[in-house]
């Protein structure tokens, strides 16, 4: 005797539980036809090869436009973000990595202390350079306190360390 026919006859009852299998929509299921196939198919565009590259993203920006491009805009996220953690209010962190965009595109090599590692501090109430005999803005560590304009003003230092 069948499997099939022990069930049926609850030849297995006490010995193993069965349900009946039964169809999971009301509709039993088809498949795709080769209509349906087609049509996805002519949804591709007809003038676009299938190893045609894909187009880029950057084309109708900077140095084409004034519009960031993705590594200004990825370069402008992580220096948002090194700001904000110096202390800096959203409102001017945004401004001030709105221009060092334009400094990069300037070709200006001078920097902000608040790119720097040497850094030290946050919000301005302490700011304090770690690389300050390089820098040559104090004579002695307990003088190298830096003003909160000096930080955020553009400069060259012989001390600098871009902070990544
Ligand atoms: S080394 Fe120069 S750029 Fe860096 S924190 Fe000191 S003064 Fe600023």
């Amino acid at each position: 005797m069948s499997l099939a026919n022990l069930i049926t006859r609850g030849g297995l009852r006490g010995l193993a539980t069965a349900t009946p299998a039964t169809f999971a929509t009301h509709e039993p299921f088809s498949t795709s036809t080769v209509a349906t196939e087609a049509t996805i198919a002519v949804a591709k565009a007809p003038d676009t090869a299938a190893n045609y590259p894909a187009p880029d993203s950057d084309r109708w920006c900077w140095p084409h436009s004034s519009a960031m491009n993705g590594a200004e805009i990825e370069t402008f996220t992580t220096r948002l973000t090194r700001l904000t953690d110096k202390g800096l209010r959203l409102d001017d962190a945004d401004d001030l990595a709105d221009n060092l965009v334009r400094r990069d595109r300037d070709l200006d090599d001078r920097r902000l202390c608040l790119e720097c590692i040497h850094l030290a501090g946050q919000s301005g109430a302490a700011w304090h350079c770690k690389n300050w005999q390089r820098a040559g803005v104090a004579l002695r560590a307990k003088d190298a306190q830096l003003a909160t304009a000096f930080v955020l003003q553009l400069q060259r230092c012989e001390g600098f360390t871009i902070h990544v």
